[in-house]
């Protein structure tokens, strides 16, 4: 059965380690900081309202539609194999090399640097739906205006929050890897490159500005808005419908229209109920990318001690009744 601390569990404790007291990038969220993180989210955004219409005039080329694929897909794994299924979960090992990769393109998905992403998200695994999560839909309550507002906060606006997870308690084992605590401080760097790389391969395939331009639009501003958008609606929208097979001590749901989009993560309801499985979409027909592509890597050798969840265990955590997950969640508080 899993409980919170076996989310945590796969972390070190912090008071194992004297963590360096360095500085992490992004612990303090100062004014220009939440200036810059505004512009950050309403700029391509923008960029992807403004698509359509441009998209019907200028016609799209397929090396700018290639660019916006290519990068996407690049930071949405980075993101859901490296942040999420092997820096926060721990769902497999990664062979050195490996690892490093996973923390850079996971850093230019431009979602924040690497450990206090994992630190957020070790958080909300803790007190899922409950106080204490830093990005409930249901923060406000049931009603219909609660979880209007509820579903902004957990869509973007938690990330305004003052209140900041402490990274030395919830990510004390990346902190000690040197090298994962250079990639989390180097998140600008990293998030230079992810938006000069399409516009510098569109300018010299092309050996054009417009190229540039294009490559610039479509490949850097459109691709981040929408991956924002994707991860962010499993925070949201995964956490408000979808469906419940599995047992869970919050309101995670699987959201079948998502899966392509979110490469595999929003098959949530079973995350939440089996967070260390490297395979989120567990059941026939469920697609998950981010499985299929950690397969390729086991098979490469550069993954190993893969939890890949036996058919006995996924059995094990199915609702059966009911009050299926509120007995869950009594044993679980008195465990
Ligand atoms: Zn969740
Ligand atoms: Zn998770």
């Amino acid at each position: 059965m899993t409980t919170s601390s076996d989310v945590i569990d796969d972390a070190p404790k912090a008071t194992d380690t004297a963590a360096p007291s360095a500085t992490l990038g992004g612990e303090q969220k100062r004014s220009i900081e939440q200036i810059t993180l505004l512009l950050f989210i309403t700029v391509p955004f923008l960029a992807l309202l403004a698509a359509v219409p441009l998209a019907w005039g200028w016609g799209v080329s397929w090396l700018d539609l290639g660019l916006l694929v290519f990068f996407y897909y690049l930071g949405c794994h980075g993101i859901t194999i490296g942040f999420h299924r092997h820096f926060t979960h721990g769902s497999f090992k990664a062979r050195r090399p490996l690892k490093i990769a996973l923390a850079v393109a996971g850093s230019m998905a431009v979602e924040g640097p690497l450990v206090r992403w994992v630190a957020d998200h070790r958080r909300h695994h803790k007190f899922s739906d409950h106080e204490g999560d830093p990005h409930s839909p249901w923060r406000y309550g049931e009603t219909v205006p609660a979880l209007m507002k509820g579903l902004w906060w957990a869509h973007v606006g938690w990330m305004f929050d003052e209140e900041q997870t402490p990274q030395d308690k919830y990510a004390p084992d990346l902190i000690k890897d040197p090298a994962l605590r250079a990639v989390s401080r180097q998140f600008v760097l990293w998030t230079a490159v992810s938006l000069a790389l399409p516009a510098l391969i569109g300018g010299l395939v092309t050996m054009s500005w417009w190229g540039a331009f294009t490559g610039f639009f479509w490949g850097s501003l459109v691709r981040v808005a929408l991956l924002h958008h994707v991860t962010w609606s499993i925070n949201s929208i995964c956490h408000a419908v979808g469906k419940r097979p599995f047992k869970s001590r919050d309101r995670s749901g699987n959201v079948w229209w998502l899966a392509v989009l979110s490469c595999g993560e929003s098959w949530h309801n079973l995350h939440h109920a089996d967070p260390t499985s490297a395979r989120h979409g567990v059941e026939r027909g469920q697609l998950d990318s981010s499985a299929r592509i950690i397969r390729w890597f086991e098979k490469l050798g550069w993954a190993y001690d893969v939890r890949w969840p036996s058919r006995s265990r996924i059995d094990s955590r199915r609702n059966t009744g009911e009050d299926g997950s509120r007995r869950r969640k009594e044993t679980a508080e008195t465990a």
